[in-house]
């Protein structure tokens, strides 16, 4: 099964990645992740990209879709790509990747969330400085403040999660990345959640489409 979770950031796709990449035994692929990891590890990539996640900039696309061609589609048979592709250069990149291994996307799910809701949202992301683990101080408060529940490590604000920097990475979803929602749409892959209900509604929404791709295989 190979599935995109798309989605304006806050939308609550990264959170569902995790949570369905587990109950359906699926890779969990999240670009920001795999972005944030390099430049905590201080690898030449995350010398690369530090300066467009500090400003709430997309990484140029023929780097991601190189980081995403080496580190996922040659390594994982079946995975969810939270994040990826977020511009309709880097979705046509993807299908050309893809259809070069005689494969192709299973479905797109995307996590309907306006532009209010958004900001109300990202302004409270915090994230484990150890395992990479996201909360929201008010939506999904760690059980103990500022502390880990998975791993124990310190809680940090995420760089990219100031008023202004908000702003700057909702226009750039807006002007880049909502275009793949008609994309994927014409292509007959486009499922929809609405993001805006609880956690668990959302959740189990989400399983229900991915069950009924599955039947579709
Ligand atoms: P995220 O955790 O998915 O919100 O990603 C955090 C940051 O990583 C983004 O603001 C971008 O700077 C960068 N990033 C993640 N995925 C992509 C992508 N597909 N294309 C370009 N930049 C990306």
């Amino acid at each position: 099964m190979k599935l995109v979770f798309l989605g304006a950031p806050g939308a609550g796709k990264g959170t569902q990645a995790a949570e369905m990449a587990k109950r359906f035994d699926l890779e969990h692929a999240s670009t920001g992740d795999i972005f944030r990891r390099a430049v905590a590890g201080g690898s030449e990539l995350g010398a690369t990209v530090k300066s467009y996640l500090d400003g709430g900039r997309l990484v140029p696309d023929e780097l991601t879709a190189r980081v995403v061609g080496r580190m996922v589609l040659e390594e994982e048979p079946d995975f969810i790509l939270d994040g990826f592709p977020r511009t309709l250069p880097q979705a046509r990149l993807l299908e050309e990747m893809l259809n070069a291994r005689g494969e192709e996307l299973d479905g797109v799910i995307y996590f309907e969330l306006g532009h209010e809701d958004a900001m109300v949202r990202l302004t409270g992301r915090v994230v484990c400085g150890g395992c990479g683990r996201n909360y929201h101080v008010k939506f999904m408060p760690p059980a103990e403040e500022g502390v880990c529940d998975r791993c124990g490590d310190e809680l940090i604000v995420r760089s990219d999660s100031s008023r202004e920097v908000v702003e700057r990475r909702l226009r750039e979803y807006e002007e880049k990345t909502e275009p793949l929602v008609g994309y994927y749409t014409r292509a007959g892959l486009l499922k929809t959640v609405d993001a805006t209900r609880s956690p668990a509604e959302v959740s189990g929404a989400t399983e229900e489409l991915i069950k009924s791709l599955m039947n579709d295989e």
